[in-house]
């Protein structure tokens, strides 16, 4: 039996467990294209529905339950639905408030606050994705410093707004494609591709397009890209480089922001950015996004500013909407307040998986090195992504080895190991996931378990990725 006959005889088990959410999705797709509104939610043969998400765990319509290390997009810092954020919403709710209203109302400043204070910047101005804070991000460096060109780092996703499109998951001899159709013409030659946690690119980079460099916008910790942290040396690099050529820096921290700790990845590193990009965690489940940074960069946005001068990161019906504010801020300081209950614990179940899974594979003659750990400063994480190597590397480093299929079995990660962990019972993505503060040791040894049953029945089977000579 080959991978592909596998994949195939997972599929049908997959459609004939999943009756129900079958008949969902073939409605959704009268009327959706694909049946759904996020792409990667809609894996193949068809994704599963939810009728219940509690903790760790899910279960969906057809009466499965599995635990999750997808966690809302990684969102879901403590499982799903905390039981004290719902609280606070249905008292919020009960009182006959919490629905947009068009006005103001004091929860905005609370999570201002909270943010501002664990970042140490100036200013923040809430919106409601990830994708809208960096488009932001990039129009206000673009307006401050009068400057044309955008760079970022291969495998670098920060949504899907025009400036950013290019070079994010398709490898195709490097990173250097628009992934989009509809752009501007223009905009190509508008984006400049560094190699991630590459200094000599960085700083060739830097020497040819410098002055014509807005901004360089990074994340720290590399998250769709794979799980890879930025080298502090490297980080430190992007600093002097952006402060050398009057470019602002910003960093992406809509995965990192209270993932590792309460606050900005970059507080770890030591290393302050002009600008700052969140998301996903600050809303506490809800839909909050934000911009923070210095102040003089931020004024631009302001209603006192000149027109010309004037970035419009303004308006946004649901921007800074009251519900989505009061979870955050709610969320937020539970994180602040129990970090040191939290977080180690969080990073401590990473290692376990990490370790256990590397050493499982390794056992049963597979070439898999796990992502999400590897930065002296950060010793513990929660993220662990999984690759299965067609090369011999000690250390997966940057996001080619991630998304160049010479070098990784993407197939493998992506849809094997995903839908064969799913029919043990839990549900991973991008080689394997999160962990949540509501994940117990016990659910981790199983999915462990899981890994071993899953490496010793490949094995068995003779399913390895082939490896290439370099
Ligand atoms: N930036 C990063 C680093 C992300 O991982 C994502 C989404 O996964 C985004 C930005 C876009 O955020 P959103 O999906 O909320 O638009």
């Amino acid at each position: 039996m080959d991978s592909r006959q596998i994949l195939k005889s997972l599929t049908t088990k997959y459609r004939n467990n999943h009756k129900k959410s079958e008949q969902f999705f073939k409605k959704a797709c009268r009327y959706q294209i694909r049946g759904g509104s996020h792409n990667l939610r809609l894996f193949s043969p068809f994704p599963f529905y939810v009728q219940e998400c509690s903790g760790s765990k899910i279960k969906d319509i057809d009466g499965h339950t599995y635990i999750d290390f997808w966690q809302g997009h990684f969102a879901n810092i403590l499982g799903h639905n905390p039981q004290f954020v719902i609280k606070t919403l249905v008292e919020y709710f009960k009182k006959g408030q919490g629905l947009a209203t068009g006005f103001p109302d004091p929860h905005q400043a609370d999570l201002a606050e909270l943010i501002l204070t664990q970042l140490k910047t100036d200013k923040i101005r809430f919106t409601t994705s990830g994708t809208l804070a960096s488009m932001y991000g990039v129009m206000l460096a673009k307006a401050f410093t009068n400057r044309k060109l955008v760079m970022k780092v291969g495998g670098g996703w920060h949504g899907a707004q025009p400036y950013l499109l290019k070079g994010i998951s398709v490898y195709d001899q490097g990173f250097n494609r628009i992934e989009s159709a509809g752009l501007p013409d223009e905009i190509e030659a508008m984006i400049i591709i560094t190699r991630f946690n590459d200094k000599e690119d960085l700083e060739e980079k830097f020497r040819v397009f410098g002055d014509q460099i807005a901004c360089l916008i990074i994340e720290p910790f590399l998250g769709a890209g794979g799980f890879i942290f930025a080298d502090q040396g490297y980080l430190q690099k992007a600093r002097e480089l952006t402060s050398q050529y009057g470019s602002i820096l910003i960093f992406d921290e809509v995965v990192s922001g209270f993932r590792f700790h309460p606050g900005g990845v970059q507080t770890l590193y030591g290393i302050q950015p002009d600008l700052t990009i969140l998301g996903k965690a600050i809303g506490g489940g809800m839909p909050v996004s934000a911009v923070a940074g210095r102040q003089e960069i931020m004024a631009l946005c302001s209603p006192n500013i000149k027109i010309k001068g004037k970035v419009k990161f303004e308006g946004g019906t649901f921007s800074a909407h009251p519900a989505s504010m009061l979870a955050g801020a709610t969320f937020l300081k539970y994180l602040i307040i129990h970090a040191s209950e939290i977080y180690p614990r969080l990073g401590q179940m990473g290692d376990m998986l990490r370790t256990e899974i590397e050493k499982i594979f390794s056992h049963y003659g597979f070439n898999v090195k796990c992502t999400g750990y590897g930065l002296p400063i950060i010793k513990h994480s929660s993220c662990v992504g999984v690759q299965f190597l067609r090369r011999e590397i000690g250390q997966v480093k940057y996001a080619d080895q991630v998304w160049n299929p010479e070098i990784t079995d993407i197939e493998m990660r992506e849809k094997l190991f995903k839908l064969t962990m799913l029919e043990e019972g839990f549900n991973i993505f991008h080689g394997y996931g999160a962990v949540s503060g509501a994940h117990t040791e016990e659910e981790i040894q199983f999915s462990i378990d899981a890994v071993e049953k899953i490496a010793k029945k490949w094995n068995k089977l003779n399913i390895h990725q082939p490896i290439k000579s370099p």
